[in-house]
């Protein structure tokens, strides 16, 4: 069934008694040609991509829980492609690119939303560093925007600009980024590859791999043993527990991040915001509540839900930026599991054992790339060569010291 604005007011007038299930709840088959490992956003535009631009046929996507239940339904839906570096800002134009068709292409209303993001500037420093990123954004196609304290105070007047402990200096925007309902995106990738004969299969948690002769063979699962000719991983944080199965140890380790929402209120916010002088980052949700958050846990854990220090340490940053902030009541938090590699960058790649790929470390910020995600990781599934724009994402760059460290931060998964 296609859905249409037509389809909208005619099922409007029927009593809504029209709708189909938008997808199937297939049964797992004894053996398919692809699997995919975890039906978050990334595993979802894998399979799409997958039948879609290559034409592959017989791929399941294999998920613990329910579709979009992991970091894909959890994140502050913000997108955007202000990167500096050479092996991320091609990749992040390009997943912006998608993001751009995104809603035509799968027929599906993500509301993407390009209201712009700001990363504000506190110091003579940053202002360096911030324009030479503007300008490597430029080189790549992307749009950047220097800022000053005169035109983002008529944007955001009720930031704290003066009576401040790190008064704000200028911005660097970028008006393409934005935000898009983050589990729609799951829910309309499902949607398309169930339409092309993907089977999503709930409910079935990956617990080993077979590996014969050193290739995959297949995937134990708690609903029994699938054979694949190719299994691909793409479990986010859980990437460090289910690559263990294959005695596969990453450079990844796994931190909760959280994300908080206020009650609704008035528009007061255009657009996404970032605090230059700690970590802190907010929006406003179509519905109105204000959307933020800011550092990761302080430790390792794959529970998925927050800590009352870090909920202290996010609102302390977020009143210093926004004061007002202060009188609105937090309507709700969680928590989400990551794979934070340690420079920062992700991993698209194959592993040493025949048939086996891997795609993680996406940090806290793999919820932007999803599109150029899926079709990175499908090229390289169906071809076995890397796709050009995730050319740099090969495991081999720690081992040669090519690092892909946006923050320079080090080998620091806590600071990234
Ligand atoms: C609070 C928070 C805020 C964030 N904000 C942003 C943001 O604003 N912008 C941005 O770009 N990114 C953001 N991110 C990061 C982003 O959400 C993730 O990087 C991205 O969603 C990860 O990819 P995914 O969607 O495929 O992951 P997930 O949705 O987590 O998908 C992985 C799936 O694998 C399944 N799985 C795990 N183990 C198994 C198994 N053994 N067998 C089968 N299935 C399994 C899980 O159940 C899960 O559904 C944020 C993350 C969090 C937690």
């Amino acid at each position: 069934m296609g859905y249409s604005g037509f389809r909208v007011i005619k099922e409007a007038l029927t009593g809504h008694k029209g709708w189909k299930p938008a997808w199937r709840d297939p049964e797992p088959q004894s053996a398919y040609d692809y699997i995919i490992i975890g039906g978050g956003g990334h595993g979802l535009a894998t399979a799409y991509y997958l039948a879609k631009e290559f034409g592959k046929k017989r791929i399941a996507v294999l998920e613990k829980g329910w579709l979009g239940g992991g970091n894909v339904g959890r994140n502050t839906t913000i997108i955007r492609s202000n990167y500096l570096l050479d092996g991320n800002e091609p990749f992040y134009e390009y997943s912006m690119k998608l993001w751009e068709g995104l809603e035509q292409e799968l027929n599906y209303n993500a509301m993407v939303s390009q209201r712009g993001i700001l990363n504000l500037i506190h110091t003579d420093p940053q202002r360096d560093a911030f324009t030479r990123r503007g300008n490597a954004m430029i080189l790549n196609g992307a749009d950047a925007e220097l800022l000053s304290v005169e035109q983002i105070k008529k944007e955001y007047p009720f930031l704290n600009f003066n009576d401040a402990r790190f008064p704000i200096k200028g911005g660097l925007a970028q008006r393409r980024g934005g935000t898009v309902r983050h589990d729609a995106v799951a829910w309309g990738y499902a949607r398309a590859a169930d339409r092309l004969g993907v089977d999503l299969i709930q409910n079935c948690e990956v617990t080993g791999f077979r590996i014969e002769n050193g290739v995959c063979k297949g995937v134990e699962t708690s609903r029994g043993y699938i054979g694949a000719n190719k299994v691909a991983s793409c479990v986010a944080g859980s990437s460090p527990r289910v690559m263990s199965h294959a005695g596969i140890r990453l450079p990844i380790e796994t931190t909760v991040m959280q994300a908080f929402v206020t009650e609704g209120l008035k528009p007061i916010m255009p657009g996404v915001i970032t605090f230059g002088a700690g970590h802190f980052y907010c929006s406003q949700s179509d519905k109105g509540g204000l959307v933020f958050g800011g550092d990761p846990d302080g430790y390792n854990s794959y529970a998925q839900r927050g800590n009352l220090p870090t909920v202290e340490d996010v609102c302390e940053s977020g009143m210093a930026l926004i004061p007002a902030l202060g009188r609105a009541r937090m309507l709700r938090m969680w928590g989400g599991v990551m794979d934070m590699s340690m420079d920062g960058s992700p991993i698209i790649d194959k592993t040493e054992i025949g048939g086996l790929y891997f795609n993680g470390g996406w940090c806290y910020g793999g919820f932007k790339a999803t599109p150029a995600s899926g079709m990175c990781y499908a090229h390289l599934l169906a071809t076995d060569t890397p796709h050009k724009y995730a050319a740099a994402y090969r495991f081999d760059r720690f081992r040669r010291g090519y690092v892909i460290d946006e923050k320079g931060m080090g080998p620091s998964p806590s600071l990234h």
